[in-house]
């Protein structure tokens, strides 16, 4: 038995939806070139990130790195820098890793099996659909937020979209839908349709081309349609930061570990702070691990910046700390450099580093 009765002959579905998507289907570069490469490199930015803002990025990264041995051969760093602003760095850093792998086969092509694809770094099942999909066309059917969206009100399903455990359903209803002929086309044009008509907010049913094969619109529950579960409130995070300003200008920046939140990232020294501890306690706890030179600190506040991730918010205090030691005090490593201002735009920087910088006036995107 079908998994979707009410769809169980899908082809006029099918139909309308490749019709309207041929006509009106946003020229977008991606759409453009069967460069499996090229396809894995939009997929991996698209993911948790809008259009608008990959629009930008996509071809300059490609212009730096065109290729899977150019991008193998960059080093972190580079690539870091390329991606900067885009957020979620893990998923550069996997992409240069699974470039690396791949080079090191002697065979740097993109993978077209499901299975030598999942064997890479930071690829799961999104972006095995999508590169299979779009540049090999093989049926595989695409599932982001729009088109889960999209089969949730098109086919009035109760199980909420943020939950892990109904991620299998939803695929197999995605799948039970994909055609034959254009699979490709239309996983686009069910995306192309969660995110120009089946919106989060007022969709725009009037317009729809499926509106007639809609569940939800046929029975006026479009407002109860997709069901989302509650999120928890994030926690936030209070943290200091040191700008380390040395009498020559020079300021102070520190690489985070290559693994974890921002990893690779550089950023001014900063610490979190306890429950207790207010933010003058922590910056002069902060200043106190420069020691011994800590007796030459003079601190000023310069402002607050607040910034959200996923699972928490930081709410920062950015200090500008002026040290009259010899330049030399704080010694330099692999993950601490004194750097002049006009350098700083050579480094990949967290957004919140950049968001310090405009407090203090200085701007580099
Ligand atoms: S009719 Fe409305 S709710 Fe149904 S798929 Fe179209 S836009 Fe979405």
């Amino acid at each position: 038995m079908s998994i979707m009765p009410h769809l169980a002959e899908p082809k006029p579905f099918q139909e309308k939806l490749l019709r309207w998507y041929r006509e009106i289907a946003r020229p977008l570069p991606w759409r453009y070139t069967k460069d499996p490469y090229a396809i894995w490199v939009s997929e991996v930015m698209l993911q948790q990130t809008r259009v608008d803002t990959v629009l930008s990025y996509f071809p300059r990264f490609l212009k730096a790195f065109p290729d899977v041995q150019r991008l193998a051969s960059a080093s972190e760093e580079q690539v870091l820098k390329a991606w900067e602003g885009l957020g979620y760095y893990g998923r550069a850093r996997n992409l240069h890793k699974a470039a690396k792998i791949l080079c090191d086969t002697n065979d740097p092509t993109v993978p077209d099996s499901e299975e030598a694809l999942r064997s890479l770094p930071g690829i799961g099942d999104y972006i095995v659909a999508a590169v299979l999909s779009f540049a090999y066309r093989k049926p595989f059917a695409v599932l982001d937020g729009n088109v889960k969206r999209v089969l949730a009100r098109l086919l009035a399903i109760d199980w909420a979209v943020n939950n892990a455990k109904a991620k299998p359903f939803f695929q197999q209803m995605a799948q039970d839908l994909l055609p034959a002929v254009a699979s490709d086309l239309h996983n686009q044009a069910m995306m192309e349709l969660g995110a120009l008509v089946c919106t989060p907010r007022h969709p725009k049913c009037e317009g729809c081309p499926v509106s007639r094969f809609c569940l939800s619109r046929q029975n006026g529950w479009v407002d109860r349609f997709p069901v989302r579960e509650k999120r928890r409130l994030v926690p936030i995070r209070r943290i200091v930061i040191a700008i380390l300003v040395q009498k020559g200008g020079g300021v102070l920046l520190t690489r985070r570990p290559s693994e974890g939140l921002l990893g690779g990232l550089w950023e001014f020294p900063n610490t979190e702070l306890d429950a207790s501890m207010s933010f003058s306690e922590g910056i002069q706890q902060l200043c106190m691990r420069f020691s011994p030179v800590s007796d030459s600190f003079t601190r000023q506040s310069i402002g607050t910046v607040r910034h959200a991730y996923t699972h928490f918010k930081v709410l920062a205090q950015a200090f500008r700390v002026d040290i009259d030691a010899a330049p030399d005090a704080i010694s330099e490593t692999e993950t601490c450099r004194w750097l002049n201002p006009g350098m700083l735009e050579d480094y990949p920087l967290s957004k919140i580093t950049h968001k310090v910088l405009r407090l203090m006036g200085m701007k580099y995107r």
